[in-house]
């Protein structure tokens, strides 16, 4: 690679990178994002419900252009307790949709190129060069890249943060990691086993049993697929020396989600890690740090969101940027309006307010494997079919649950669980 300049560099074309060089060629700036893979999205994994907080405000009329697959309308969240399971399910008019992420991305970088950002794939960067401790510009696995200001958009974990000393060496228990497969079901079959109109999508989540604690399921329609997967915490899988490969079997084979996945062909395969864990630095001399790399998602198992806060944090960069090019200061100190922004906005706000569920998850993980089983135990009794009358079966089944759980502790885990989430 030639030498070359920019005004701005951005590592990683994600929905962070993406976002961030769009915004910054729209106003006229100098900036080259740098992908590794053969194109932006072809290494994105993603469940994926896309949040158009940020789509919605950069390109108003993207719901006409954009490779949308169903806006989901139906959510539900299932707890799986072996033959039992216990859902609740709702329907709503909402702007969410699914997306696969090979696609979108591609079509968004579309959108980057026209707007006059330079987009090198099958670049890897491998460093930021730094001249008296400030970001110069990255170094890649194909020549250096001069610029002023660096945006760091690697995803998790994000190397480049680490080696310049904003984020901590990664940890296991810092990282949830997802696999997923897309299969791929006739649109009307996917319409039928949701019970879904044509534009209508559905986002399922599953708890308990046959997965491990601390592990969740889940099923997102597609217009002629779904994406299925599991996700946990890495440093579980470790200490169960579980293979996620062989979750994702028996998530598959369970009571709850074998039907609706039975007969399908699995068209992908992907894994990705989530970052559980919003610590270290956002900014550094010369440099930004955005998304997944930064650790901005919100974790809470009703909203697993990154897509809108790695969208609204690339936004806040490219804004914080283009002032600190006007100003040709790029220090520290003036960066540090980053995370004053970002505190005033969803993303820290949000980041901060569910970073308690992993603490949750860790101490209670048995409570939730248990009390899903129980209470199947529970409801198993008060129906059985037998000649005992029902209110001695009721009186039984509460006496037992009531000696199995503890009304006091299953009191706090109710609050501590609703104090995690909502
Ligand atoms: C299984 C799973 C399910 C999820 N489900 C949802 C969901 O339903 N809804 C939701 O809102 N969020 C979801 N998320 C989270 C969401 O996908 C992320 O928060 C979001 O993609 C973060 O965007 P990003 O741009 O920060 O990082 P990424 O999308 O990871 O992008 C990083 C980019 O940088 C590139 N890159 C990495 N290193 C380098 C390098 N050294 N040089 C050059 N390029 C590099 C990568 O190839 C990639 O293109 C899910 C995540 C996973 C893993």
């Amino acid at each position: 690679m030639a030498e070359l300049k920019f005004d701005v560099a951005i590592a990683g074309g994600g929905l962070a990178g993406l976002t961030a060089a769009y915004a910054l060629a729209k106003k006229g700036v100098n900036v080259a994002l740098l992908e590794r893979g053969s194109y932006p999205g072809s290494k994105n994994v993603c469940g994926g419900i896309f949040y158009p907080v940020i789509l919605k405000k950069l390109i108003p009329e993207y719901r006409s252009e954009a490779p949308i697959e169903r806006l989901v309308s139906k959510r539900s969240f299932h707890l799986m307790a072996g033959e039992a399971c216990f859902s609740f399910e709702f329907s709503l008019p909402t702007e969410c949709f699914t997306v696969l992420r090979a696609k979108f991305d591609r079509w968004f970088a579309g959108k980057v190129e026209e707007a006059g950002a330079t987009i090198i794939c099958e670049t890897l960067v491998e460093d930021v060069i730094r001249r008296d401790g400030r970001a110069v510009g990255v170094k890649t696995d194909r020549g250096e890249i001069a610029s002023n200001l660096v945006i760091i958009a690697d995803g998790a974990p994000s190397l480049l943060a680490e080696k310049l000393g904003l984020r901590k060496p990664s940890k296991p228990n810092r990282f949830v990691l997802g696999v997923k497969e897309v299969i791929s079901l006739p649109e009307e079959e996917v319409e039928r086993r949701f019970n879904l109109s044509r534009e209508e999508g559905a986002a399922l989540i599953f708890y308990g049993e046959p997965l491990t604690k601390q592990a969740s399921g889940f099923i997102y329609t597609n217009r002629e697929s779904l994406s299925v997967g599991v996700a946990s915490y890495l440093h579980q899988l470790a200490r169960l020396q579980e293979n996620p490969n062989q979750l994702l079997e028996e998530f598959k084979r369970a009571k709850a989600v074998a039907p609706l996945v039975k007969g399908g062909t699995i068209k992908e395969y992907s894994a990705h890690l989530i970052p559980e864990s919003y610590e270290g630095e956002l900014y550094g001399e010369g440099v930004l740090v955005a998304g997944d790399a930064a650790g901005l998602l919100n974790s809470s198992p009703l909203f697993l969101e990154g897509t809108s806060l790695a969208m609204a944090s690339g936004l806040t960069a490219a804004e914080v940027s283009l002032e600190a090019l006007e100003r040709g200061d790029y220090s520290k100190r003036f960066l540090s309006k980053y995370e004053r922004m970002l505190n005033d906005s969803f993303v820290l706000k949000d980041v901060k307010r569910y970073r308690r569920f992993p603490e949750f998850l860790e101490k209670y993980s048995d409570m939730l494997a248990d009390y899903p089983r129980m209470f199947g135990e529970f409801l198993a009794q008060i129906y059985s079919a037998d000649e005992r009358p029902k209110e001695d079966k009721v009186k039984e089944a509460f006496a037992r649950l009531g000696g199995k759980i503890g009304l006091l502790k299953a009191l706090l885990f109710l609050l501590k669980l609703w104090r995690s989430t909502l």
